[in-house]
């Protein structure tokens, strides 16, 4: 569950990125984010893995308040969170497996289970033939595929994705897409900022479009954009 109450976010530079957003997400919601760039959708994503702290306002991702959460417990918050971001971010002197295993391995899970576990999601997009294989030697698709599948090893409840499919072309993006859906259908909450019209068109969930660091509109089964 995911809960934004009057949360506003104002930068050092004294620029509000977000401005008074009130919001709920619903566990097992696939929530797309949109509008124009600079618009703070990445600010609203920030906040809900405490990249950034909330200026005033109140945020509740499961059981944390995160207005006053400890620093202590962010890696604990964050574990309960998977996250995706548009250039990957891969470990690139890491194999395919070891980028996922060391994810899982910082938080004391045993070989077996490591492997059981990486052996699963690598299934589950596709790549088992390439764990041996580095980031470099990967596809740009075959690179976010590594990425989904090291988000989700830790069964995450909610999956945090900044612009995924944004380097990607369309057919490319569309593979992503194709997880993702698969992901939520399992019960994750994805959350999706994201520019491609296309995507959010096809692939039809409620779309929250932010402009101006508010939330201008919110929809069930929306489309990219309500103009032209
Ligand atoms: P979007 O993701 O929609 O492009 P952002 O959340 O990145 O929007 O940005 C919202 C506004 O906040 C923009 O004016 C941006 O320049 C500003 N901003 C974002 N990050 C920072 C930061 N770390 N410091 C200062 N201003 C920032
Ligand atoms: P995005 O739109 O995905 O946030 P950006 O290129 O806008 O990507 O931002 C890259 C990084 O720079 C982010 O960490 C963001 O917080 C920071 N940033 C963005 N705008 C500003 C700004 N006006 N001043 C300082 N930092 C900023």
């Amino acid at each position: 569950m995911i809960e934004f109450k009057n949360v506003v976010k104002k930068y050092d530079n004294n620029i509000t990125a977000t401005n008074n957003i009130s919001v709920k997400i619903k566990p097992g919601e696939f929530v797309y984010v949109v509008g124009p760039s600079g618009a703070g959708k990445s600010t609203f994503i920030k906040m809900m893995y405490r990249e950034e702290a909330p200026t005033s306002g109140s945020i509740i991702v499961n059981e944390y308040a995160l207005e006053n959460i400890k620093s202590r417990e962010i890696p604990f918050l964050r574990r309960e969170l998977g996250i995706v971001f548009q250039d990957f971010k891969l470990l690139p002197r890491l194999t395919v497996f070891e980028n996922i295993a060391y994810a899982l391995q910082v938080i004391e899970k045993t070989p077996e289970e490591v492997e059981q576990r990486v052996s699963r999601v690598l299934d589950l997009v596709g790549l088992s033939a390439k764990r041996d294989n580095f980031p470099a030697e990967l596809s740009g698709g075959e690179q976010q595929r590594v990425a989904i599948a090291r988000a989700i090893a830790n069964e995450p409840s909610i999956l945090i994705a900044d612009e995924p499919t944004g380097n990607l072309d369309p057919e490319t993006a569309e593979g992503i897409m194709e997880i993702l859906e698969q992901v939520n259908k399992q019960g994750t909450t994805v959350v999706m900022a994201t520019h491609n019209s296309f995507i959010v068109n096809e692939y039809k969930h409620r779309v929250l479009e932010i402009n101006g660091g508010k939330i201008i509109r919110d929809e069930e089964e929306g489309v990219y954009s309500n103009e032209d």
